[in-house]
């Protein structure tokens, strides 16, 4: 099937208030603007330069979400787009967007990334940094960022069951964050191999590739 089938088949799958972020990296510009010209918006990337180059290239109304690990120094060459930061997991980084973001006079959306996975190879915050993070002052005090939920990876693994136990564990903590924060209104969580287990445990967002795009080398 072509990108075009792919992406069609998915969206026409995805219950409504579910948002599907095509993972395009690796992927060329002409592979996205395939995606792009079935009328899709939304892309992620894991790579600050890779999304910053296809960003140039590309036309202005994608919308892009970085997915992966975010290195502090870098968060300045995505500040002046990126609509969607998945990975922040410390407040250090959190602290350099705020900073990157009132240079250009905007504020970024963020969702915080818990660590759910078994695998100690995965980023994310633990439930315990989670919680001291939120509360924190430095936290409240940040005017350029916007935190807007959470993110989170499954173990790579064949047990349905123990994947949909991480995703139920990682909803529950994003009921404690909505009863905490204003504004708290996405769940990130679901890739190609796992997103139907995570919509039915409550994702509201998707971030799909290889089953849009096929294998990446
Ligand atoms: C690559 C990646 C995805 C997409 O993975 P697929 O299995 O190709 O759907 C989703 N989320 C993150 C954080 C990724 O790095």
């Amino acid at each position: 099937m072509s990108i075009k089938e792919n992406l069609l088949k998915i969206k026409a799958s995805l219950p409504e208030g579910v948002t599907l972020v095509a993972v395009s990296k690796t992927k060329s510009p002409e592979e996205i603007m395939q995606a792009y010209e079935a009328g899709h918006r939304v892309f992620g990337e894991n790579k600050i330069q890779e999304m910053t180059q296809k960003w140039e290239a590309l036309p202005k109304d994608i919308v892009w979400h970085m997915i992966g690990h975010v290195q502090r120094n870098k968060v300045k060459y995505m500040a002046e787009y990126v609509s969607l930061i998945h990975g922040v997991d410390s407040l250090r980084l959190l602290k350099e967007i705020d900073k990157q973001a009132k240079k250009h006079a905007r504020t970024i959306d963020c969702l915080l990334q818990v660590h759910i996975a078994e695998e100690d190879t995965k980023f994310g915050l633990s439930e315990q940094e989670l919680e001291e993070m939120v509360s924190s002052e430095t936290f409240l005090d940040m005017q350029n960022v916007r935190i807007k939920g959470l993110m989170g990876m499954a173990t790579f693994t064949d047990d349905e069951n123990q994947i949909r136990k991480e995703f139920k564990y990682l909803k529950s903590l994003y009921i404690g964050l909505k009863a905490k924060l204003d504004g708290i209104d996405t769940l990130s969580m679901g890739m190609s191999g796992d997103y139907q287990i995570a919509i039915e445990e409550g994702s509201t967002m998707v971030r799909i590739g290889s089953s849009i795009f096929g294998a990446r080398n």
